[in-house]
């Protein structure tokens, strides 16, 4: 790690770049002229700096008027610099450093307990206060980690066929997370390429210790596989856990036997079906089933129906031998979450202080906007079809950028109905409940201090 001094910051603004440069593929898709209109003239700064004040922007006695400068923010910038640990006042602070330093990417840290750019002083104080104390609860999906279920794409490639991988793993994970936790307030965002991020941003999921936010996601673990691993999905016991019942039923079942076998044709060939063989713990049914499929190899019938067909033999098989061996008993429900179970990245989401890159940013790599993605809605978003950098300034430059708080005129231009969602059905309930809560703690403070008044 390499350590370097920029400006007149100081020690506050220590660089380390670790950070893989960010590198351009399509200079005419992404390009630092086009950042600097989109920062200009597109980034939602206003509801930016709303979501992560939380409620503590306004003039409720209640609001704690330190809570957004105490929020880390980290920038890459464009000659490959790294900075963590900045912070800012409000939310023209915010504006004018991210307008100046035109970040390739900037990303949103933990909550501390002082503020983070100050945080040498505190320590040289001797009393080590600087924590972090509040994090939204994040988890991070990347459709690299699915390669060895994807035949259309490897890599960081992503297409139409392979995306529904995120679609489905988006459904898992918000079902759960509403249903079995509780949460409301959810955000999901495209990263700009190959997957998606989550953002739970209710009070009590901020608040998580990191052992809590461990307990969470150790929930969500059932893929335990490695490239080495044939069967990377246990499934212990004589039936599933609830969570993993439904998910099984209401999603990865019929996703698996449809749009999955329609678009990978996951037992066509020989190589594809062998990793599937593998899954099974019975040599016998193994070459059973390897005889029919080799015999039936020279079919006239489409990759797909001879994928269907071979699936359905491979049920039939294991349910007539199930009753003498118990251990084929998970087998095909250990099959299909194999294959479609979401693979969170778990490290990301157990520690406070780890960075996640900020919603509306945008990918170098393809200049792309991280725009947020409705999970009512999911199976329509295409990441494809969303907006790049090189469209948003040519609607710029033909005049129909304008950001009118009139949600009608979000609705013409490219960017303004990723906003006007992130408004509307994220931004306004989290606030209304931030908004309520304050007031409920400051009564309660205030009724407190009344009691100790009337000893
Ligand atoms: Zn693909």
């Amino acid at each position: 790690m390499t350590k370097e001094e920029i400006g007149n910051r100081g020690d506050d603004m220590m660089i380390e770049t670790t950070n893989p440069k960010p590198k351009i593929e399509n200079p005419d898709e992404f390009n630092v002229h086009y950042l600097q209109l989109y920062y200009g003239k597109l980034f939602p700064y206003i509801e930016f700096h709303k979501w992560l004040s939380y409620g503590h922007d306004g003039k409720h006695p209640g609001c704690d008027e330190s809570y957004f400068n105490r929020r880390e923010f980290s920038f890459t910038l464009q000659n490959d610099v790294y900075t963590r640990y900045r912070s800012f006042k409000n939310a023209s602070a915010m504006e004018n450093d991210i307008k100046e330093k035109c970040p390739y990417k900037i990303d949103i840290g933990a909550v501390y307990s002082v503020d983070p750019s100050k945080r040498k002083a505190y320590s040289e104080s001797g009393s080590n206060v600087f924590v972090p104390v509040e994090r939204e609860l994040v988890f991070d999906i990347d459709i690299t980690d699915y390669d060895d279920v994807r035949y259309c794409c490897s890599g960081a490639d992503v297409c139409s066929n392979c995306w529904p991988l995120m679609t489905v793993a988006i459904k898992v994970i918000d079902t759960s997370l509403r249903e079995d936790f509780g949460f409301k307030h959810i955000l999901w965002v495209f990263s700009g390429r190959r997957g998606v991020h989550c953002w739970v941003c209710d009070a009590k999921a901020r608040r998580l210790t990191n052992e809590q936010r461990s307990a969470v996601a150790e929930y969500f673990r059932v893929y335990k596989g490695n490239e080495n691993n044939a069967r990377k999905v246990a499934l212990m016991g004589f039936s599933l856990h609830p969570f993993l019942a439904r998910s099984y039923v209401d999603y990865l079942k019929d996703f698996f036997e449809g749009e999955l076998q329609a678009t990978q044709s996951i037992f066509s060939s020989k190589e594809k079906y062998e990793k599937i063989l593998d899954m099974i713990s019975d040599e016998g049914i193994q070459s059973e089933l390897r005889e029919k499929w080799e015999n039936s190899a020279r079919s006239s019938l489409s990759e797909e129906a001879i994928s269907r067909t071979r699936w359905e033999q491979l049920k039939n098989t294991l349910q007539s031998k199930k009753q003498k061996a118990p251990a084929l008993r998970m087998c095909v429900e250990e099959i299909v979450f194999t294959f479609t179970y979401p693979r969170i990245d778990l490290e990301v989401s157990k520690q406070m202080n780890h960075l996640l890159k900020a919603p509306f940013c945008v990918h170098p790599k393809t200049g792309r906007v991280c725009v947020p993605i409705d999970p009512n809605n999911c199976d329509e978003f295409d990441p494809l079809a969303v907006p790049t950098l090189s469209q948003l300034i040519e609607e710029i430059n033909s005049g129909g950028d304008r950001m009118e708080e009139d949600d009608d005129d979000l609705d013409r231009t490219l960017l303004g109905k990723s906003i006007k969602f992130f408004r509307s059905s994220f931004l306004e309930p989290l606030l209304k409940s931030c908004k309520e809560e304050i007031e409920s703690s400051y009564k309660a403070k205030i009724e407190k201090s009344k009691d100790s008044l009337s000893w």
